[in-house]
């Protein structure tokens, strides 16, 4: 049995409570470990050591902090087979996407971040009459980052790396069903010698150590991921406290595949946009609006490739399809097929859990699915389902797409599939979401600002615009 510690002041810690949950792998069905289940006084002594820590981090060299980040994506590189393969144990994920994506990520975020706050600057403004501004960005103390499930230790460190290297201290928690690679992520402090109380990293569930964080009053910041429900709740327990808060919050992503476009890497791409770690990627293509002229070609492309994408445990070097995170997700996922049909959707393909033999007979399994004949105002057409099920539908034009994309009340993500190059800058104009890509999917550069508009989030990750956040700016005015 794996029994998982929190890490706080540069120590692993039983919860004070004794209390555990288990923890289930979701290829098996089965349970193969326990994680804290934190609550009020873990938190107390995380900010203890935090507020300990904090004085001497803040006032460090950047280029020592940068240092402790570098090593960090050092050993994150030195043990990536160990953290790939307890990243798919965890979450279910095939174990190559693991380790050339997500594990790599991780440490990509910490050298970006070291980088990037030697990069940071602030803004001077001179004014007429011998005076002058500056500003000041200052850490902001002690602040918290709450990750979700979907890419664990990705997105767990694309909020720690900024905000450590804006010089605060951290309490980070990530979610209750994927610990496994946060936990690892403690050792890695310690091998490099980050000083104790800097990072400390919490277990347990949202409602009992996630909110505690939150609520905790020298918690100053709060960088969140998840889902949109639990977003809203966040902002609500956190308005009246004036925390800062960054939110990345659901999507509805709209594909806008154009006749004119290259067929085959567009078919190659949004295929792989719309079932990549099972469709589990906030940023993965579920509505598929596809020209009139070749709906029914890309159709047919589709239903063919999906029907070979086999799934199979997700430990196997083959994998590409593994399992969904959770029985719950599983259920819910299934529950919006079922919606799917009693709204006069048609199943093309998939549509039903599947039972693999052997150690993963009791896996959260599912067939990619595809779904056409929906009205846009279905539910699966405006909820999140956050799985491998896609629904199709065609349009007659430019004006037509762009309603149907824009028909959402999240804004996350959208991509354009065309040759038309006026058409393509016209609709990324005028699509109601953070990020659009054309003719690609998922092509990341770490500076850009990553997030989304309406209910799919509040403010910008990435780049300058983490910076920005994890500070607070002080103007000074200077009369000379
Ligand atoms: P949840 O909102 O359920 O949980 C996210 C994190 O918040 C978890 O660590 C969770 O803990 C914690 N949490 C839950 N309730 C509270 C609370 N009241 N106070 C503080 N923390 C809380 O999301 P999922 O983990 O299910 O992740 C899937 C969602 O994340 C999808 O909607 C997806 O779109 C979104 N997402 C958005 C991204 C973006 O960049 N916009 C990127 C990736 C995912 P626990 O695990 O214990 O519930």
């Amino acid at each position: 049995m794996d029994i998982i510690a929190n890490f706080i002041d540069g120590q692993y810690q039983a919860p004070c409570q004794q209390q555990y949950i288990d923890n289930i792998e979701p290829a098996t069905g089965q349970v193969y470990g326990q994680i804290p289940d934190s609550g009020d006084d873990d938190v107390e002594l995380a900010v203890a050591a935090a507020r300990k820590a904090l004085p001497a981090w803040q006032l460090m060299p950047l280029e020592q902090r940068a240092d402790y980040l570098i090593a960090i994506a050092q050993e994150i590189e030195r043990r990536i087979d160990e953290l790939a393969t307890a990243e798919t144990i965890d979450n279910g994920k095939p174990i190559s996407l693991a380790r050339e994506v997500d594990i790599p990520r991780a440490a990509s975020n910490f050298k970006f971040f070291a980088h990037a706050c030697s990069q940071f600057a602030s803004e001077s403004h001179a004014m007429a009459g011998n005076a002058i501004n500056y500003t000041l960005r200052q850490p902001v103390g002690i602040v918290g980052c709450i990750s979700p499930w979907n890419l664990p230790l990705y997105l767990f460190t694309w909020k720690i790396a900024p905000a450590l290297a804006a010089g605060n201290c951290v309490i980070a928690k990530p979610s209750e069903v994927t610990p496994k690679t946060a936990a690892l992520l403690g050792e890695i402090c310690q091998k490099v010698g980050l000083p104790n109380g800097v990072l400390n990293i919490l277990h347990g569930t949202g409602a009992m150590v996630g909110q505690a964080i939150c609520q905790h009053e020298e918690v100053k910041a709060i960088s969140f991921t998840g889902g949109t429900s639990t977003g809203a709740a966040i902002a609500q327990l956190l308005a009246p406290k004036f925390k800062k808060l960054s939110l990345e919050l659901g999507g509805k992503n709209p594909a806008l595949i154009f006749a004119d476009c290259d067929f085959d890497s567009t078919l190659e791409q949004v295929f792989r946009a719309s079932f990549a770690n099972q469709g589990q990627i906030c940023l993965c293509a579920s509505r598929l609006y596809i020209e009139r002229p070749i709906y029914e070609k890309f159709k047919q492309a589709l239903i063919a490739k999906a029907q070979a994408l086999q799934v199979s445990d997700p430990l196997l070097e083959t994998s590409k399809m593994g399992a969904l995170v959770s029985k719950a997700h599983l259920q819910k996922v299934l529950s919006y097929i079922a919606a799917a049909k009693s709204e006069g959707g048609v199943v093309l393909t998939g549509g039903e859990q599947i039972q693999l033999s052997g150690r993963c007979q009791q896996g959260y399994f599912l067939q990619a699915t595809l779904i056409e004949n929906l009205a846009n105002s279905a539910r699966c057409n405006q909820e999140e389902i956050f799985g491998p099920v896609i629904t199709l539908q065609p349009f007659d034009n430019d004006q037509e797409a762009l309603t149907l994309a824009n028909d959402s009340q999240y804004g996350l993500a959208a991509t354009v599939w065309t040759n038309h190059l006026a058409r393509a800058h016209q609709l990324a104009e005028n699509l109601n979401t953070g990020i659009v890509w054309i003719n690609c999917w998922l092509l990341r550069d770490l500076r850009t600002p990553f997030g989304g508009m309406n209910h799919s989030g509040l403010g910008r990750e990435g780049g300058v615009e983490a910076m920005r956040f994890f500070t607070e700016s002080k103007n000074v005015c200077v009369k000379y």
